[in-house]
């Protein structure tokens, strides 16, 4: 728990970007410490976008996920990918997405271009790489094939014929049932996690399908809320597609989700098995650059207790949720080194008068500013620190919600990051 040994890289924030940060530079030998907690990561509904619409105000929803980052480089300067190129977003894709597998969360194979899927609120959502129990619902979307769309009696998160209503004009083939599936809990409210773990168990699959198989009728796909397991599920998937005779695909729920628990769990496996050392649910209070060093002081630490020690630091805090970024009535700032912050003018212009502006809001584009190798700069454009480095949606310049790249934007920072301080600490490109 102290800074007893001096570590190569220390990763303070553990959400998308931390967690691709301590797994990229775990991966390449560089000793590494992590501080912080999950982050947004449990909000996830478990696909990875890269880049869907631009610009946002015109809406416009973009196939090539990989033009869309260049439109968005070549218009937007400072946004974070305009600090790579798509051979650097296909690498930091690949290996993150090949981390994930190994530790037992698969998505499906990496392409070209976007992919549409359902959601549990009813709507159509455009993003780039999907686990692969979710995958058989992006070819039915496609395909509008009659599909049976099923929900647990109690699972308050999700209703199936909210789904099959809300899409009825763009999917007339969906149709909904309610299961009345309980695996062993008597009556009242269902829970994502609880009905995740009882799939888990063959009994508990087989007697579903004895529920949905009789309503099948003529759907050629049938489409379940993302509980098929905490783990393995697009083997579980697989094995309900068997029983039934078609594809069975997973909808994502809303957060706190099934998808969410998911990603966190093979984040931080993947990141165990490079070694990486995680010091969870703390906070890092305050963190002082020294001559050859970073002293990062953690909250809670017993009086006495000596500082974390790295060579390199990668700050991945986020934005307001994750607290990196803090405001007060004047101005918005970073949370730990009180860095450079990119925002409005005055706090008038924070937010626009309608909440649903096209536009977006100024203060959803604030964050820190970073040159070509993510490390932060000062008003002049000057960086920071050689050795200090800042990822995710802590960067300015991108409003990752409305326009779908939030996880992109954070896995390619962080790994543009971790090479930087690996040839800066000496290690050469691996
Ligand atoms: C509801 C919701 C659904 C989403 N769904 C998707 C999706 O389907 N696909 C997608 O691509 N993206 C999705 N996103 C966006 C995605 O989650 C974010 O883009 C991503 O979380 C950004 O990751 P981050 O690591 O930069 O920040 P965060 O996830 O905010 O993580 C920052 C972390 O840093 C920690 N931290 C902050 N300060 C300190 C400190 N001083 N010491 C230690 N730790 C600290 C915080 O506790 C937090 O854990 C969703 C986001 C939300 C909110």
């Amino acid at each position: 728990m102290t800074g007893e040994r001096l570590a190569d890289l220390a990763v303070v924030g553990a959400g998308f970007a931390g967690m691709s940060a301590a797994i990229f530079a775990g991966a390449r030998g560089l000793s590494t410490i992590q501080v912080g907690n999950a982050g947004a990561l449990l909000f996830s509904s478990g696909p990875l976008d890269l880049m869907g619409v631009h610009p946002v105000e015109e809406g416009r929803v973009w196939t090539d996920p990989f033009a869309a980052a260049a439109a968005v480089a070549r218009d937007i300067p400072g946004h974070p990918y305009s600090r790579v190129d798509a051979a650097a977003i296909r690498a930091a894709f690949a290996e993150i997405v090949a981390a994930l597998g190994e530790a037992g969360l698969d998505y499906g194979p990496l392409g070209d271009t976007n992919r549409e899927l359902v959601t549990g609120a009813g709507t159509i959502k455009t993003t780039y790489c999907v686990p692969r129990s979710m995958l058989a619902g992006v070819a039915a979307l496609a395909d509008r094939v009659p599909c049976l769309l099923v929900g647990f009696q109690g699972l308050r998160e999700y209703s199936a014929a909210g789904i099959a209503e809300a899409l009825r004009e763009r999917w007339p083939g969906l149709r909904a049932i309610q299961v009345d599936f309980r695996a062993g809990v008597a009556a009242g409210e269902a829970h994502a996690a609880h009905l995740a773990r009882a799939l888990e168990l063959a009994e508990n699959r087989a007697a579903l399908c004895e529920r949905i198989r009789p309503q099948l009728a003529d759907a050629q796909a049938v489409g379940l809320p993302a509980v098929l397991g905490l783990r393995r599920s697009d083997a579980i998937a697989g094995d309900l597609s068997n029983q039934l005779g078609v594809p069975v695909f997973e909808i994502p729920t809303i957060p706190t989700s099934v998808p969410g628990l998911r990603l966190k769990d093979a984040f931080e496996r993947a990141a165990a098995r490079r070694g990486v050392r995680r010091i969870v649910q703390r906070r890092v209070l305050a963190i002082v650059p020294e001559a050859d060093a970073f002293a990062l002081y953690l909250e809670d630490a017993p009086p006495g207790t000596a500082p974390l020690r790295a060579r390199a630091v990668v700050i991945a805090t986020g934005r307001f949720m994750g607290r990196g970024l803090v405001a007060d009535r004047r101005r918005i700032r970073e949370a730990l080194l009180d860095l450079p912050v990119v925002q409005p003018s005055s706090r008038s212009r924070w937010h626009e008068a309608d909440f649903f502006d096209p536009r977006g809001h100024e203060a959803n584009r604030a964050g820190v500013t970073v040159d070509e190798t993510f490390r932060p700069c000062d008003e002049a454009g000057q960086r920071v620190h050689p050795r200090l480095f800042a990822i995710g949606t802590l960067l300015a310049h991108h409003d990752w919600a409305r326009t779908k790249c939030g996880a992109g934007v954070a896995i390619v920072s962080a790994r543009a990051a971790v090479l930087a301080a690996l040839h800066e600490l000496g290690g050469g490109a691996r």
